[in-house]
């Protein structure tokens, strides 16, 4: 039985008189990769936030690495990579700055030429992260959610926007990672490659989870043979 690395247990969020996350709980084994799908204002970034210690939960309880987020969020911290949707943060910084600023932030440090390696970014280190492509700006992302070796990488859209290729080879470095053990969890809006990469997939509708399973698992409950997980999106996900 594989180790549980995150627990979230009946977690609810309110702004106002919007319900964001409205009791949700589920579980996270060691070493999958959890795809989190569902309409824009399901409450993907809301939840995701929760569990990497950026937002607090009006009720209920995130536990990390088996450590309540509420008591050890700086430890938990240096336990896990972020990569969220935008950040403000590259506006005035080169991509080697910002890997040796993010790098500092640490007492774990991975080795940065192999992550500059394997994300390709040699030639862009001393480019400004905003004059980037965005495929390149998302690997410039996705490196800073690694510099610290993480056991857990959260990533928000990682893909949202890239062309094709860029989808691709961005998957291909994500699955590097995933190769070597690391637990990932994600949210898209591609239904093609959360049925091809993700574990389990967890599907959130108006701050509830509907369900989370196997994609497999989940297009055979259709019933259809040739259902897609794009057909589970429209059966579960949405409002019709
Ligand atoms: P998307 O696919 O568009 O990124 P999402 O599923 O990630 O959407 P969230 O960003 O988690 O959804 O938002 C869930 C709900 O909470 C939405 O109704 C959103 O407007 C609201 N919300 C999120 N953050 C805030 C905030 N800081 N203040 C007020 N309302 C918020």
């Amino acid at each position: 039985m594989k180790e549980r690395v995150i627990e979230l247990n009946h977690i609810i969020k309110t702004y106002g008189n919007v319900k964001a996350v409205d009791g949700i709980s589920f579980q996270v084994y060691q070493g999958e990769v959890i795809g989190i799908i569902g309409a824009n204002g399901a409450g993907k970034s809301t939840t995701l936030e929760i569990m990497m210690g950026l937002r607090k939960p009006d009720s209920g309880y995130v536990k990390v690495l088996d450590m309540d987020i509420k008591d050890a969020s700086d430890e938990i911290k240096q336990k896990i990579g972020i990569q969220l949707q935008q950040t403000a943060l590259y506006d005035r910084i080169k991509v080697k700055e910002a890997l040796e600023l993010f790098r500092s932030y640490y007492d774990k440090k991975r080795d940065l030429k192999e992550i500059i390696d394997t994300l390709g970014l040699e030639p862009y280190l001393n480019k400004y992260v905003k004059n980037l492509s965005g495929g390149w700006q998302q690997r410039t992302s996705l490196a800073l959610a690694l510099v610290n070796d993480p056991e857990i990488i959260f990533l928000d859209e990682p893909t949202t926007g890239l062309d094709p290729q860029a989808r691709l080879e961005l998957w291909a470095c994500i699955n590097k990672y995933r190769a070597e053990g690391k637990t990932i969890i994600l949210s898209t809006h591609y239904m093609d490659e959360a049925q091809r990469h993700c574990d389990r997939i967890a599907i959130i509708k108006k701050g509830k989870l509907v369900s989370c399973d196997k994609p497999k698992r989940l297009i055979d409950s259709l019933g259809n043979r040739e259902g897609t997980l794009e057909d589970v999106y429209l059966q579960y996900a949405v409002e019709l």
